[in-house]
């Protein structure tokens, strides 16, 4: 082992190229280049092979990082790919846009020796992105067929996984969203840059070919109860995910040109898949020209600055009441928006919108950071006649997301909520208040990751074919 492991002694840490930042700002494309074959190679032979691996540990899916490095350097790329793919449903989505600097690089033995981690994102992005352009991966072949069915509302990340799952052991599955095309937020939150569309598509193309049927445009609650939807089904996942948008509430808040993050981010997804968007084609919702300004300091705060400046503003600045240090936005974004033109305002709140039909201009108070609240976190607070005035043509509300009334929009009071109108489960066996009626992802847990979804997306399986079989020999011994 020693032999092809061990290397980070000799080798340094590469990360594939970042592509130039005069050139990636013109379009939308990814902005890290490819490993090459050798690189990948190379890099996965840094690894350590950790008795306890704390990558592995810290990875939400527990992904056998260390194997499948070993299996990478030594040039066993599919089966390195098919043991990425035990663990995880879509790897190289995982590869692209989880917070590796929070999870698995960030723990790893190497990076807290000083030698910088290995870059286990980049490979693991690289053996699944080889697997698709070698073919390896295949739609899903029923060894058996079950009899049952389970329907399952969303088809972002928990949904997907679930469903992935479950079809393995050869339910009938059937996905509603209520968007025209699946895949939640990986296809219409997550901007291209982070990660492509057709790295989505080629996901859910696979499923449907694996013979997952997707429901498109329908909307549970509206379109179809969830009553409706158990007696179709012999189970049911709700992954809806959390889609209201925090408000701010301040004066002049109803003006013209302020727009939740959401918004803008779905109308340029959709522009560059291709659709007809009315509002962007007609200014509304396009960046170009105008002074943005965001409000929030999370990924998707960050997500919204770098797609203005690729639509052209005139000036992009990033509001956010905390300091640097305090951000909840990956720092490794953070840097990408600086190096493209991004201005961060730090420890600074919105105070007034101004402008007579449209915003024209914001008035923000300067902030300091106070004692600890409940949650530990230095309190933001006021400094008395600070505030100061900055143009704003577009002003773009990154606050966070809650979850819908689900209980309201499925009217059925029996669907248990917690106070941040979360869904509460049995957190054992994933089931909610309603028997036979499962929950994962963010509608769960609240605005969080992807790697998290499919973990939840994955334990769900799980307990439903438990459920189900519980169920099935309850009625052999009934009989
Ligand atoms: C802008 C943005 C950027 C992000 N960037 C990252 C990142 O870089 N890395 C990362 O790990 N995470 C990121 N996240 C978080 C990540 O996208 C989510 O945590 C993840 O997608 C949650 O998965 P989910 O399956 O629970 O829900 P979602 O992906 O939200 O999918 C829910 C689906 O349910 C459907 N739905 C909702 N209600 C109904 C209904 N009543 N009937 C039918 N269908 C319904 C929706 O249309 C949607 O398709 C980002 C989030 C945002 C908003
Ligand atoms: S923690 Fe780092 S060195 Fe150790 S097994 Fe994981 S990737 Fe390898």
């Amino acid at each position: 082992m020693t032999d092809k492991m061990l290397k980070f002694v000799k080798l340094d840490q590469e990360t594939p190229n970042k592509r130039k930042v005069s050139k990636r700002v013109d379009d939308f494309k990814e902005i890290y280049d490819q490993f090459i074959n050798d690189k990948a190679k190379e890099q996965s032979s840094r690894c350590s092979q950790c008795g306890v691996p704390f990558c592995q540990i810290h990875c939400p899916l527990h992904n056998n990082i260390p194997d499948w490095l070993k299996l990478t350097a030594e040039g066993r790329l599919q089966e390195a790919s098919e043991l990425a793919h035990s663990t995880n449903n879509m790897p190289e989505i995982c590869g692209r846009i989880c917070p590796q600097d929070r999870l698995c690089e960030g723990n790893c033995v190497i990076e807290q020796s000083g030698h910088g981690t290995v870059t286990i994102g980049s490979v693991e992005k690289y053996i699944t992105d080889l697997a698709w352009d070698k073919g390896w991966i295949k739609p899903i072949q029923l060894k058996k067929k079950q009899s049952e069915s389970i329907g399952i509302i969303g088809s972002g990340p928990a949904g997907l996984a679930c469903a992935e799952e479950l079809r393995k052991i050869g339910y009938e599955i059937t996905i509603y969203d209520r968007y025209d095309r699946p895949g939640g937020l990986l296809i219409y939150g997550i901007p291209n840059f982070k990660l492509e569309k057709f790295v989505v598509e080629r996901r859910t193309n696979n499923l449907k070919e694996s013979g997952i049927i997707f429901k498109q445009n329908i909307e549970v609650g509206r379109d179809i109860s969830l009553e409706e939807l158990k007696e179709k089904h012999d189970a049911i996942l709700i992954a809806t995910g959390v889609y209201k948008a925090r408000e701010v509430d301040l004066p002049g808040k109803n003006l013209a040109n302020i727009f939740p993050a959401m918004t803008f981010l779905t109308a340029s997804n959709r522009k560059g898949l291709g659709d007809k968007v009315e509002e962007f084609e007609n200014g509304v919702l396009n960046a170009e020209n105008k002074n943005v300004v965001v409000i929030g300091g999370g990924d998707t705060a960050m997500d919204c600055v770098r797609t203005a400046v690729r639509q052209n503003a005139k000036s992009v600045k990033c509001l956010y009441r905390r300091d640097r240090e305090n951000m909840p936005g990956s720092a490794r974004e953070v840097l990408n928006a600086e190096e493209e033109g991004v201005e961060f305002i730090w420890q600074t709140n919105p105070k007034k919108f101004l402008g007579s039909e449209k915003i024209s201009s914001m008035i923000v108070d300067k902030m300091k950071l106070g004692k600890p609240d409940s949650s530990g976190r230095k309190k933001p607070e006021i400094i008395p006649n600070s505030s100061f005035e900055i143009k704003t043509d577009m002003a773009i509300k990154a606050l966070g997301f809650d979850p819908e009334n689900l209980p309201k929009l499925f009217n059925n009071s029996k669907l248990s909520v917690s106070q941040w109108g979360t869904i509460k489960i049995n957190f054992k066996t994933m089931e909610t208040s309603i028997n036979g009626i499962f929950a994962a992802g963010d509608i769960v847990r609240g605005a969080s990751l992807v790697v998290w979804a499919i973990r939840d997306g994955r334990d769900a399986a799980k307990s439903i074919q438990k459920y189900l079989e519980n169920k099935k020999v309850n009625k052999i011994n009934a009989a």
